[in-house]
C-alpha cells in the first residue's frame, strides 16, 4: 500500500519550437514543427509518480489563464487531485520557450516561472494539513527559493521525509539541506553544488561526503545512461541504468525522481527503489516528450517483469 506523499513544485507550459538551426541573436529563422504541452520539473515529477500508482498530491501556482487551465485539464485528464492548487490573481501561469535544433537536438531554453515564482510563506502555510500523515515531500529548486524554504521546514517539523531534487541548480544554504533525507542531483548538478567532479565511484563517493557532512542522509546522483549512484547512508555503488534506445531524454531525471518517490512510498529500500525509477526512465527516454512520455503503471511491471 502507498503511503501518501507530496511533490511541490513548478508547472510551466512546454511551447516547444523545432528549426534547421538555432537563431543567431536578431535572426529570425522559419521553424518546423510546433509543440505546446504541460511541463516543468515538479509538474513532470507529479506526474510520473501520479501515473506509477503513488497516492501523490500535486502542489504548483497557476495563473487565471489559458495556460493555468492546461495545467487543470491535464490533471483531471489523469485523475490527479488539484485539492492543493494555488492561484495567483496578479501573476500569469509560467512558460518555458525552447528552441531545438532538428539536426543537432541542441536547444537553447527560456523559463519564465510566472505564478509557480510567487508563492508566498501564506500559501505554503496553507499545506498544514496536506503534511499530517504524509511519508515525503519532494522539491526541486524551480519555485521561488523562500517557498521552497517554507515547505521544507514545515516538512521536516511534520515528521515528513524531504527529497531534494536540486534542479536547476543553484546555491543552497546549509541549513535547507540539514533537513533533506535524500539528495538526488545529476552528474552535473551535484559537481556544481560539491565542486567535485563526479568521475567514478570514488569521487562520488566524495561528493555524497559533501552532502553527508552537512546533514544530508542518503544522496543519489543520477548518470544519465550510465545509470545511478547510490550512497544509503551505510554503503555505496553504481546501478548501471538499462539499456534501451533513446528518442528523447527532455525529463528523464523527472521520470527517475517520480518513480523513486513511488517505490519509496510502497516501502521499498532506496536500492529497490533505484530500479523501479531507473525502469520507468528508460521507458520515458523512448517517447517524446516530458509529462506524456511517463509510463503507466502496468507498463513499468511488464518492463521489469
Ligand atoms: P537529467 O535528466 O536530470 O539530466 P539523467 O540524464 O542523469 O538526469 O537521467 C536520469 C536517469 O534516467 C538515469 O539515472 C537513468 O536511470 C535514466 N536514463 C537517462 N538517459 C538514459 C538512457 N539513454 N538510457 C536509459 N536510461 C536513461
Amino acid at each position: 500500500m502507498s503511503k501518501k506523499v507530496i511533490v511541490f513544485g513548478s508547472f510551466v507550459v512546454d511551447l516547444m519550437g523545432r528549426t534547421p538551426h538555432l537563431p543567431a541573436s536578431g535572426e529570425t529563422v522559419k521553424g518546423s514543427m510546433f509543440r505546446m504541452g504541460p511541463g516543468g520539473k515538479g509538474f513532470n515529477q507529479g506526474a510520473a509518480a501520479h501515473k506509477a500508482g503513488a497516492n501523490v498530491t500535486m502542489v504548483t501556482k497557476l495563473g487565471r489563464d489559458a495556460f493555468g487551465q492546461v495545467a487543470q485539464d491535464t490533471m483531471q485528464e489523469l485523475g490527479m487531485s488539484s485539492e492543493y492548487l494555488l492561484f495567483s490573481e496578479d501573476t500569469e501561469t509560467g512558460c518555458a520557450l525552447i528552441m531545438v535544433d532538428e539536426n543537432t537536438s541542441q536547444n537553447k531554453i527560456v523559463v519564465i516561472s510566472g505564478a509557480c515564482g510567487t508563492i508566498t510563506n501564506e500559501d505554503v502555510e496553507r499545506l498544514a494539513p496536506l503534511m499530517d500523515g504524509a511519508e515525503y515531500l519532494l522539491t526541486q529548486l524551480e519555485t521561488n527559493i523562500s517557498s521552497i524554504d517554507r515547505a521544507v521546514r514545515l516538512a521536516y517539523e511534520k515528521g515528513v521525509k524531504v527529497i531534494l531534487n536540486p534542479a536547476p541548480v543553484q546555491p543552497v544554504k546549509d541549513v535547507l539541506l540539514s533537513m533533506v533525507d535524500l539528495v538526488t542531483p545529476n552528474e552535473v548538478e551535484a559537481e556544481i553544488m560539491t565542486g567535485i567532479p563526479v568521475s567514478d565511484k570514488a569521487a562520488a563517493d566524495q561528493a555524497a561526503k559533501w552532502f553527508m557532512d552537512r546533514g544530508v542522509k542518503k544522496v543519489l546522483i543520477t548518470l544519465g545512461s550510465r545509470g545511478v549512484y547510490i550512497h544509503d547512508g551505510i554503503k555505496s555503488g553504481i546501478l548501471p541504468a538499462y539499456r534501451v534506445k533513446a528518442l528523447d531524454t527532455t525529463g528523464a531525471g523527472d521520470a527517475f525522481n517520480g518513480g523513486l518517490l513511488t517505490a519509496l512510498s510502497e516501502g521499498k529500500d532506496l536500492w529497490e527503489a533505484a530500479v523501479f525509477a531507473n525502469a520507468l526512465a528508460a521507458l520515458s527516454v523512448q517517447k517524446l516528450g516530458t509529462t506524456v512520455s511517463m509510463p503507466l503503471r502496468k507498463e513499468i511491471d511488464a518492463f521489469l517483469a
